[in-house]
């Protein structure tokens, strides 16, 4: 919509009635960190109870790919996914 007149401040209030933030659902994950619901938890990477994100592998991948980069400056991108 293009905004063609001025408004007046009950218009804009109005307009600015739904701007308001909504505070994220957090849940506690078995591990004791907090996790936002519906998501796999950052800290175990469990969620409903099983593991769903494998943050070791993650973090190991993670690494292996900073030293892959230190190596070689430019052109390694085919071998590292
Ligand atoms: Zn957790």
């Amino acid at each position: 919509m293009v905004v063609r007149m001025r408004h007046t401040r009950a218009h804009t209030a109005n307009r600015r009635s739904h701007h308001a933030l909504t505070e994220k659902a957090l849940n506690k994950c078995e591990c004791g960190a907090m996790r936002v619901s519906h998501r796999a938890c950052p800290n175990c990477g469990r969620y409903n109870g099983r593991v769903a994100v494998d943050l070791v592998a993650r973090k190991q991948a993670r690494i292996q790919k900073r030293a892959g980069a230190k190596k070689g400056a430019v052109g390694n991108k085919s071998e590292v996914k």
